[in-house]
């Protein structure tokens, strides 16, 4: 990887006394600098550090009228021996390119995007380095986003582009690890269309769509949203910020990419090492029925979420239609404690990380 360092104007002054940090919540504080880089006349340019600040945008921008936005989000750790890791970076970097090919953003190469990415978060992560937390559990989230910044009220792609990264210190979700998370199943709303739709990509569109079915479920006392295909309400599709496997009789079962889930970095992580410990794995469309029938037969072992938030959250219940179903997960299961465990001992620098997942960069020491 090149490493060239991009130009930096520090911030004036330091925000980071402000900050509690035994109450950071998620994606609430933002750190002093970010990265930011422009598109214009058909190319990228003016990759710089600048201070954590407002954007100045005509209220006639496309991306706020018509989505034409995507994210990604990723996060680095910092481990006893003072060192930080930035967990799969390179995934989130294809990810983050592939979204802005269905959203008809005009990225750079992937190969440059990931270098880019990587460089502006190792830098972000120096500079900020007393921002990153040591508890255990806590971590520095990153969260890239391009929004199209064209005003013009015509629906096409646009013709000039901003890419921000900016960091924020995260907690941790010891709490889910214990209590797990209930979730109901949404059997009448879609969060995206089973096929050609935008699922797969880490658009605004897909979360906007979320958000009433979201609320109704936290006004029935259910945590989170279990989606379901759109065509037929029938298969499982994944919680709208985590991927989900289902535990069955010994083996697991979780559905697979095809293009109206979100592909997880956690998901594809918690499949490989599944792999290596010798489970049996199946990535096969699943009916909701089957699960419940699975319940029914006393073969529902462990249900659990996968995604960058709360890396692996145990399923405490489901909510289908008028029954809720209690999964016999709460503490943990022993694979999802396990899973749990690997991930966050590699993310944290405390087991061995035999696929070479993190991405390492030495930090000085500080007080936090
Ligand atoms: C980000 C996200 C996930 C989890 O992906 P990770 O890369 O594992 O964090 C799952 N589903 C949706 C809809 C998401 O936005």
């Amino acid at each position: 990887m090149q490493h060239v360092n991009f130009p930096v104007t520090p911030a004036t002054q330091s925000r980071l006394e402000q900050v509690d940090f035994d109450n950071l919540g998620f994606g609430s504080i933002f750190c002093d600098h970010m990265f930011s880089m422009d598109y214009e006349n058909g190319s990228w340019h003016s990759p710089q550090i600048i201070s954590y600040q407002a954007l100045a945008i005509e209220p006639g921008v496309a991306m706020l009228h018509y989505g034409q936005t995507v994210f990604d989000g990723y996060k680095a750790f910092r481990g006893e021996d003072g060192q930080a890791r930035i967990f799969r970076p390179e995934r989130n970097a294809q990810r983050l390119y592939d979204s802005c090919q269905r959203l008809c953003i005009p990225i750079m190469p992937a190969d440059e995007l990931r270098d880019i990415m990587i460089q502006a978060t190792r830098q972000l992560i120096e500079l900020d380095h007393a921002w990153m937390p040591a508890q255990w559990g806590h971590s520095l989230y990153v969260r890239p986003l391009i929004i199209a910044t064209e005003a013009t009220l015509e629906v096409r792609a646009a013709n000039s582009y901003r890419f921000i990264i900016m960091t924020s210190p995260v907690g941790g979700y010891f709490t889910n690890l214990k209590k797990g998370v209930s979730l109901r199943v949404e059997d009448r709303f879609t969060r995206a269309a089973s096929i050609g739709g935008l699922g797969a990509a880490k658009t605004a569109a897909n979360y906007a769509a979320s958000l009433l079915p979201g609320s109704q479920s936290r006004a029935q006392g259910f945590d989170q949203v279990l989606w379901l295909d759109s065509n037929e309400h029938r298969y499982v599709e994944e919680v709208g910020a985590m991927n989900i496997f289902f535990k069955i009789a010994g083996k697991v079962v979780t559905p697979p990419l095809g293009g109206s889930i979100l592909p997880g970095v956690v998901r594809d992580s918690a499949l490989v090492l599944l792999k290596d410990w010798g489970v049996t794995v199946e990535e096969r469309p699943i009916a909701i029925d089957e699960v419940i029938a699975a319940f029914r037969s006393g073969e529902l072992e462990e249900v659990f979420g996968a995604g960058t938030a709360a890396v692996i959250c145990p399923v405490a219940s489901i909510g289908y239609q008028d029954e809720v179903f209690t999964v016999a997960n709460v503490p943990p299961g022993e694979l999802t404690l396990r899973l749990y465990n690997e991930l966050t001992g590699i993310q944290y620098g405390k087991l061995e990380d035999i696929h070479a997942w993190n991405v390492c960069l030495p930090l000085p020491a500080t007080q936090t």
